[in-house]
């Protein structure tokens, strides 16, 4: 845990007692503050007050006596509109902070040498962080991973000169962090989601900005124009920008070809590592990822030979595009976690030969979208409530069943392909769909799959997995 001793002896309300926010107050308490937490939620109170956190409702208090107010990112900070315990801060002209700017002061504080890497965007965060904390790890560095991804951030060892912090942030984590200032920034890419948190794009787009405007160096992927736009106005005001393109040659920056990493200086091109063979990073949308990793992890200091090693044993994450098993010529994906259709795009992009597993709790839109990747599916088995939908868009492009049920998907499809004369052919979990109908969460549906997968006969497990 890192104690927040910035805040000794000072009074700070907290809002919010889900899993971070809990994490956070005993950060604040470790570290001398008197705080009052509290939440909306009695049963969420009940248990930090189990914890021996000090609770009070912050209806009730004197806002005039905190010093900060520690919100969690989960809880709207202007849209739709600013939850109660913000207007009542903002009145009294406390400021609104999150744990993440916890981190950045005890940061500044204690070690500010301490290398520190924040990655944001619409896609690929948890890839991106990941894969650097891996990277640093297996090059023997001492690694710290959290914040969006999973550890709360205050939960980390405390920072230290030799202790390398790769920190997720979202967009509510950095409107709440103002002192934000890692040494390397990622900003992968930008696409109109969450909207209904943010209200406009623009506004999305300032706040994730303001990540890279704190950073000493701006790694920005300039393959949507909202941040290629980004990238030419930081590097107005002098920041040192490093663009990342996963399909055009840049002048300077890091871009792929094919599955080439290529290094652009003033025009003249060097190969700095390589993805081939490495199945935990197929398709475009890594090579975006690995760039980005690859840019960050020489701005601190690490070299080529350190960066590719890492690079090659990337175990991958699980339930997104995640190598489960094979069995001859037939590999089996788990990408649970793409829960609409724009999500499946980049698992649809990657194969051929596909024996499409989809549906689920279908969204607004359906699968009309992917269309274009419908000649590299082979047949798709439909499961879940948005099964009839998907089914009529299919249509007579491409071969299909109502397979009903995960489970009857997965023998269908795992039959059917073994079957297929491609040298290799892909059952793949891409559900397009949310999973609450059959399933509670993605994490549990694709766990489903893999079970489902290694029942069958004669399957080779892929390793790996974290
Ligand atoms: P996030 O943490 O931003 O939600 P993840 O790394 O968990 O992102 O990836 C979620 C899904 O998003 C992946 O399964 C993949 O389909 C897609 N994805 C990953 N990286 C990218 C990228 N760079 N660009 C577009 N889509 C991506």
């Amino acid at each position: 845990m890192i104690p927040a001793r910035s805040f000794n002896g000072r009074k700070v309300a907290l809002f919010g007692l889900g899993g971070s926010g809990i994490a956070t107050a005993h950060a604040l308490v470790e570290g001398g503050a008197y705080v009052t937490a509290w939440d909306d939620n009695p049963e969420s109170v009940a248990k930090a007050r189990d914890e021996g956190l000090p609770v009070g409702d912050l209806a009730q208090a004197d806002w005039a006596g905190f010093a900060s107010f520690v919100l969690s990112p989960g809880v709207p900070l202007t849209h739709p509109k600013p939850h109660w315990t913000v207007d009542l801060a903002r009145g009294a002209g406390v400021e609104v902070i999150g744990d993440i700017e916890l981190f950045s002061r005890e940061r500044a504080a204690r070690a500010p040498d301490a290398p520190f890497i924040g990655v944001t965007g619409t896609n690929g965060k948890s890839t991106t962080t990941a894969l650097i904390a891996h990277i640093l790890q297996s090059s023997g560095r001492d690694t710290q991973m959290g914040g969006n991804i999973g550890r709360a951030v205050m939960t980390l060892d405390q920072p230290a000169p030799d202790r390398f912090y790769v920190v997720e942030c979202s967009s509510y984590q950095i409107d709440l962090a103002p002192s934000i200032n890692p040494n390397a920034g990622i900003l992968l890419n930008l696409t109109p989601d969450h909207l209904d948190r943010h209200g406009t794009m623009q506004h999305y787009a300032e706040v994730k900005e303001r990540m890279l405007a704190g950073s000493d160096a701006a790694i920005v992927g300039v393959d949507d124009a909202y941040c290629a736009q980004i990238a030419d106005r930081l590097e107005r005001v002098g920041k040192d920008v490093v663009r990342v393109s996963k399909r055009l040659p840049l002048t300077d920056g890091y871009f792929a070809d094919g599955t080439d990493l290529m290094e652009a200086v003033h025009g003249q091109y060097s190969r700095v590592g390589f993805l081939e063979g490495i199945g935990s990073l197929r398709g475009q949308h890594n090579a975006q990822n690995a760039l980005a990793a690859v840019a960050a992890c020489l701005k601190i200091g690490l070299d080529l030979g350190e960066i590719q090693s890492g690079l090659e044993s990337f175990p991958g994450l699980a339930h997104r595009m995640e190598q489960v098993a094979r069995r001859d010529r037939v590999l089996f994906i788990n990408d649970s976690k793409a829960t609409n259709a724009d999500a499946s795009a980049p698992a649809l992009s990657s194969f051929q030969n596909i024996y499409w597993i989809a549906g689920g709790l279908a969204k607004d839109g359906g699968i009309e979208t992917l269309r274009s990747f419908f000649p590299r599916i082979a047949k798709a088995y439909l499961i879940g409530e948005a099964a009839p939908a998907f089914s009529a868009t299919l249509g007579g492009a491409v071969p299909y069943e109502i397979s009903g049920t995960l489970s009857a998907a997965v023998e269908h499809a795992a039959a059917e392909a073994a079957g297929d004369e491609a040298r290799e052919s892909v059952v793949l979990l891409s559900p397009a769909c949310a999973s609450f109908d059959q399933f509670r969460n993605f994490e549990i549906r694709g766990d489903a799959f893999r079970e489902a997968v290694m029942a069958l006969d004669g399957i080779e497990a892929i390793g790996g997995r974290r």
